[in-house]
């Protein structure tokens, strides 16, 4: 019984399903996010790669963050629709852009990350998880 969810672009280029539950939603207000998202936070769920199908072409694009590791935004090149992020410290899993996702998939952000970057006008919902910056590190599982 694992749940499945799929996904498409604005113009349809790029589709692709995913299988079982994201690990985590959150929001994110970091500026790499902000130019990402037209201003506002990216809203991501973090889904195993190994039960993903994709297809079409996604282009990427990559920098380093503070921690060292080489993050990137994958988009539509045809569409630029914000479509995964990926992270070189978090080799089996991508994140997915939630308004890639299409249907009613019920995924929602339970935290919030980078608030010290969000811009004044940003209006967080009390109900997340409050984050300055990155969350603290997963206990060792
Ligand atoms: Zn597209
Ligand atoms: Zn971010």
């Amino acid at each position: 019984m694992t749940a499945s969810y799929k996904g498409s672009c604005n113009c349809g280029a790029v589709t692709a399903t995913f299988e079982g539950e994201p690990a985590w939603a959150r929001q994110c207000w970091c500026r790499q996010c902000q130019k990402a998202a037209a201003g506002g936070a990216t809203n991501n769920a973090l889904f195993s790669i190994e039960g993903m199908v994709l297809n079409g072409e996604v282009s990427w694009s990559g920098y380093t963050a503070d921690s060292g590791n080489t993050v990137e935004q994958g988009f539509c090149p045809q569409c630029g629709t914000p479509i995964f992020g990926r992270n070189s410290a978090r080799k089996g899993s991508w994140v997915v852009r939630l308004g890639f996702l299409d249907g009613d998939h019920g995924i929602r952000p339970t935290t919030a990350i980078w608030l010290d970057e969000a811009p004044e006008w940003a209006v967080i919902d009390p109900e997340l998880e409050q984050f300055r910056r990155q969350t603290p590190p997963p206990p060792a599982s």
